[in-house]
């Protein structure tokens, strides 16, 4: 893999990704950046975890910075990144406020849910590039906040989720409000015949790029699930986590709240555990982080959400405490562990309402994951219908769930 140096960036711009440690670009920024610092359009396959935004991030700030516009006064807006959540947008923002750090772009990000005041103010002093969902930049756009007209890059991100969220007809009515002439960038964790349609009407003559972490990644990694009643879910974890191969673990909720009370739980437990999420404020992230990556935190409890943009991918355990409902987050999850040649554990706990995450999950990465039964929470009951052709698959523990009912971790 080439390092960034041998990427045609400017300065700036290298000096900002090693002030973040960055030193190799991830498979889509090797393939996508020099695509796009020729100017073509892209249809990218990549889903979050893959290093996307800076694949186009570091592009977009080049271009600009590159191409001045002509005249002076307030700036035009010549980026815009559409992105379906707020907190894909926000995370967006971060990025170009730290690949950007040595340049002289303004950008804002705009979402909804939140007072527009400050957005709105943002727009007026002029910026750069524009970061916004959907439903909030047609607001301000109708009632001439914003003015596209300028717009010389346009990033679709997320564009499956876009569909998924209903967000597709407010896509294409944005679409409307650009000039015709500007580089398009389109990324898609999937690539359903709605997408290649919505791709083929603004993409003009694209490269397309796919990165497939899900394969490689789930490969590498030793999976198992434990079917056990939501109630015994806790002492099941706890018996795990007090072994001493742990030695760092992330534990995925679905829920904020369920990330609390578990790492809580945890605590009362002897555990070193904390939670992250995007209810913390980010100074109490930031000391859960700290605690993690020095070793003081063993155990980090986190939603999806939450662990997005973190960097954080080298514990030595993953545990699914809840399935999650998007299987692509499975892959995410599991991610986290595994890295750099070293293997991964990653322990799913699935209820009786889980099994059908579970079947979704294993469609996704193409395998049945190995189920371990000799452990004093294994319920039957939690087992899913379909799935009767588990029994060859059906793996002995290594150390179990351990210990016994009623024992340290009950
Ligand atoms: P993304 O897929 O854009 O959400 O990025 C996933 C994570 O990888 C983020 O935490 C990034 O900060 C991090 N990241 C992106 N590019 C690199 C890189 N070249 N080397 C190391 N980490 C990276």
């Amino acid at each position: 893999m080439p390092r960034f140096s041998e990427l045609d960036l400017i300065e700036p711009l290298q000096r900002a990704l090693q002030a973040k440690g960055y030193e190799r670009p991830t498979p889509i920024q090797e393939r996508s950046i020099p695509i796009l610092l020729q100017g073509r359009d892209l249809l990218g396959c990549a889903q979050t975890g893959t290093g996307k935004t800076a694949a186009f991030t570091l592009p977009v700030l080049q271009h600009l910075t590159n191409n001045p516009p002509a005249q002076r006064g307030k700036r035009p807006i010549r980026a815009l990144i559409l992105t379906p959540t707020r907190e894909l947008a926000a995370q967006i923002g971060e990025s170009i406020t730290d690949y950007g750090k040595n340049l002289s772009l303004r950008h804002a990000v705009i979402f909804g849910g939140v007072k527009e005041g400050s957005q709105i103010r943002a727009l007026e002093r002029g910026l750069d590039i524009l970061v916004a969902t959907p439903g909030r930049l047609l607001d301000l756009l109708n009632r001439k906040y914003i003015d596209l007209g300028r717009v010389e890059f346009f990033v679709l991100d997320e564009a499956d989720r876009m569909l998924d969220m209903g967000f597709i007809h407010d896509v294409r009515r944005v679409l409307t409000c650009l000039p015709p002439k500007r580089q398009n960038l389109l990324f898609s964790a999937t690539m359903p015949a709605k997408i290649v349609e919505l791709a083929g009407s603004f993409l003009r003559n694209p490269a397309s790029v796919e990165v497939t972490p899900t394969a490689t990644t789930v490969e590498r990694i030793d999976q198992s699930v434990f079917f056990v009643e939501r109630g015994d879910k806790r002492a099941l974890l706890v018996e795990f986590l007090q072994r001493k191969e742990v030695e760092s673990a992330m534990v995925f909720t679905r829920t904020k709240h369920g990330a609390n009370r578990l790492a809580t739980q945890l605590t009362k437990a002897g555990l070193e555990a904390a939670a992250i999420h995007g209810n913390k404020s980010q100074n109490a992230r930031q000391r859960a982080l700290e605690g993690f990556r020095a070793g003081k935190v063993v155990v980090l409890v986190a939603t999806d959400l939450a662990s997005r943009g973190i960097d954080i991918d080298d514990v030595t355990h993953v545990f699914n405490y809840e399935l999650p409902n998007e299987p692509d987050s499975y892959v995410h999850r599991i991610g986290r562990t595994g890295r750099a040649g070293r293997s991964g554990i990653a322990v799913s706990f699935c209820d009786e309402s889980e099994g059908e995450y579970l079947r979704d999950i294993e469609q996704t990465i193409g395998q049945t994951i190995p189920v371990i039964t000799d452990h004093p929470y294994h319920c039957a009951a939690a087992v899913p219908p379909a799935a009767t052709g588990r029994r060859g698959t059906v793996r002995r523990s290594s150390g179990g769930g351990g210990g016994s009912r009623g024992g340290r971790g009950g």
